[in-house]
This record gives C-alpha cells, sequence and structure tokens, in this order.
C-alpha cells in the first residue's frame, strides 16, 4: 500500500516517502501548484501520452483516486451493504472511463 503525489497539470507523479505520516499539502516542484494523492492502483502514463492523462484527470474529477472500487456490492432489503465481490478494473480510455464513473459512482470519495 501506498500513495503517489501526482501534478496532473504537469503530468508528473511521485512516490510519497514512507515516514509521512502528517497531512500536509505537497507542492509540485514545477508548477507550485497543490499535488494530488492517489492510491496505490494508480500507474503513471508516459508523460506524452495526454490522452491517458486526461482520462486520469476525469476519475480524479469524479471521486476515483485510484483505491479498490468493487465490481459487485450487495445489499440486504434495508439497501445496506452486506457483501462485494471482485475489484474492478481502472479503465484506460475515455470511452471507459465514462462507463466506468456512472457504473461505480456509488462508491466515489468526493469531498
Ligand atoms: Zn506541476
Amino acid at each position: 500500500m501506498g500513495y503517489k503525489k501526482v501534478c496532473l497539470d504537469c503530468r508528473k507523479a511521485f512516490n510519497r516517502p514512507i515516514n509521512m505520516e502528517k497531512v500536509h499539502i505537497s507542492i509540485c516542484p514545477q508548477c507550485k501548484k497543490p499535488m494530488t494523492e492517489l492510491y496505490h492502483l494508480f500507474q503513471p502514463p508516459k508523460q506524452t501520452d495526454i490522452k491517458k492523462w486526461e482520462v486520469v484527470n476525469f476519475l480524479v474529477e469524479n471521486g476515483f483516486k485510484y483505491y479498490h472500487i468493487w465490481e459487485q456490492v450487495f445489499k440486504n432489503e434495508k439497501g445496506e451493504i452486506c457483501g462485494t465481490a471482485n475489484y474492478a478494473k481502472y479503465p484506460q480510455s475515455m470511452k471507459d472511463a465514462k462507463e466506468f464513473v456512472e457504473l461505480y459512482k456509488e462508491q466515489a470519495i468526493t469531498e
């Protein structure tokens, strides 16, 4: 488990040092804007692969920061979650990303 600090503007990812436990805002060394923290499922695309970065941007904006998403969520009669199955794969194309956001919007975390 780990995090990556990512600058979506510069399309750069930095590994987060293990000994940093305090929450604070990290600043991109290049553009000086606050960076986004993404979870361990994130694999940075090549810096030149703008289309893939657009997908990353889109997912993050919609509350999917590369933590595990369940492919199936089971609910009881009261609508409470009583079980989950299979991790969903994060999409690589914008078309798939739009479907993903729609399909799993209940699992998005937006602050
Ligand atoms: Zn930057």
